[in-house]
């Protein structure tokens, strides 16, 4: 059976670490699986959800290179869903009930007062037939409830936590279906995953509850269940990262210079048994990805780890793949001189006018000042010109180290630190090159 995995946001904002994090083990998954990755976009919630997030959600995994087998959109399958619940109500498992939110919460509270767990009592159910028509004679519209089976007890080996048991008894009948026709999350969701043949749902542990629901929904609906993980929630090094998740988006990211490999990198192995790698090759990721290594412990996510990895990654990105971003007329020479001195792609533009000049070199003393005309003299270009510049000056000059190349550098570039010179200066050129040596000889 090929393996179908699914990313199922709701388009009511960006993506950020978190989700882009299911959606990447989704994808590991069925990468490694030869299977199916589908993008469902969770959009019932007509009020809330919009047309740009649902745009920005493809651009985020477009840019990520995550792209999904296919897509599908959930308000485009209401009809689905209106068959299924018509289903379910001709079999007795979905009831209307007309608690306003007042009442429920009320009963919450006293339930609660009660040392008792929060569970809806059923009120609906035991309405009788005239009391319910008097309701919808007064034209009161209902909302629905799924009617849990308390039969046995709901069970499944997560992929993640291992052996699952909930008493059904202990959960409440989950509202459906608003009292205006629109749906919650819960049955459309199971009744996607089987038409889509969805083989594996991979997600958060806020969703362990809702699976022992939604495993009764697939069998009330004749259905085999798939198979579900249920992955630890990402936290920030001082707690919940709800609160920065604005800052955390992938918009957010990008715009900070952090790439897509980067983030790879860091969200394919956080949290499980294996060490976090500063790989670029995908093909890593996803021959080594493996559920039975994610902890059961929240997993820590720290900005500083990303920037670090975004850094290594940087360092190992090819010409082809950046050329794209680079500043006009930077080629794989420069490219190849520039880029270990780089934190994010974004410093490049700095380098690269190094290169391109103009360029303000400090003030020289005057023997240093003349030091600098020498070279300007010594200059040959040759395949190596700054081993030749170099090795020439330390034997006419006797100067070493830092007083041998500090000015040299300093004169050519106008900066302190930087590229290696022997691979700077072929990209400066040879008549560039001296012209600076000159102007710095003589300011
Ligand atoms: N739209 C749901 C969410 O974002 C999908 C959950 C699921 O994967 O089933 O939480």
């Amino acid at each position: 059976m090929t393996v179908i995995t699914r990313f199922a946001p709701s388009p009511t904002g960006r993506l950020h670490v978190g989700n882009i994090r299911t959606a990447l083990h989704n994808w590991l998954l069925a990468r490694k699986a030869g299977g199916k990755f589908l993008l469902r976009i969770d959009d019932t919630d007509a009020e809330r959800s919009r047309e740009e997030y649902v745009e920005a959600i493809r651009a985020d995994l477009a840019w990520l290179g995550l792209e999904p087998d296919g897509e599908e959109r959930q308000s485009l399958r209401l009809a689905l869903y209106e068959e299924a619940f018509d289903r379910l109500r001709a079999e007795g498992r979905v009831y209307p009930a007309w608690e306003s939110q007042q009442e429920l919460d009320l009963k919450r509270k006293v339930a609660l007062g009660r040392g008792l767990p929060p569970i809806y009592d059923r009120a609906a159910l035991a309405l009788t037939d005239a009391e319910r028509a008097a309701k919808e004679a007064a034209g009161d519209l209902p909302h629905w409830r799924f009617k849990l089976d308390y039969g046995e007890p709901i069970a499944w080996l997560d992929g993640v936590r291992g052996p699952q048991k909930f008493d059904p008894a202990q959960l409440s009948d989950p509202v459906i279906r608003r009292a205006d026709g629109s749906w919650l999350y819960m049955l459309p969701s199971a009744v996607d995953d089987i038409a889509m043949g969805v083989t594996d749902v991979l997600r958060g542990e806020d969703h362990v509850s809702n699976t022992a629901v939604q495993i009764q929904m697939f069998t009330a609906l004749h259905a085999a269940p798939p198979r579900f993980a249920h992955e630890a929630l990402l936290v920030g090094r001082e707690g919940k990262l709800s609160k920065r998740l604005g800052s955390l988006s992938g918009e957010a990211l990008r715009e900070r210079g952090i790439e897509p490999e980067a983030l790879v990198a860091l969200l394919a192995r956080l949290g499980t048994s294996q060490p976090v790698e500063a790989h670029v090759a995908r093909e890593m990721f996803v021959n080594t990805f493996d559920l039975s290594t994610f902890g059961r412990a929240p997993a820590k996510f720290d900005e500083a780890d990303l920037e670090r990895i975004n850094t290594a990654v940087v360092h190992q990105l090819d010409y082809d793949h950046v050329a794209a971003r680079l500043p006009a007329g930077m080629d794989a020479a420069a490219w190849h001189a520039i880029r270990p001195n780089l934190t994010t792609l974004s410093d490049v533009g700095e380098w690269w006018h190094v290169v391109e000049g103009p360029i303000a070199p400090p003030p020289f003393d005057e023997e240093t000042r003349a030091y600098l005309a020498q070279a300007a003299d010594a200059l040959a270009w040759s395949a190596t010109p700054w081993a030749d510049l170099t090795q020439a000056l330390k034997d006419s000059t006797g100067r070493k180290g830092k007083a041998l190349f500090q000015p040299l550098r300093q004169a050519l570039t106008g900066m302190d630190h930087g590229p290696d010179m022997a691979e700077l200066l072929p990209l400066i050129g040879e008549s560039e090159a001296r012209t600076r040596l000159r102007a710095a000889a003589t300011a």
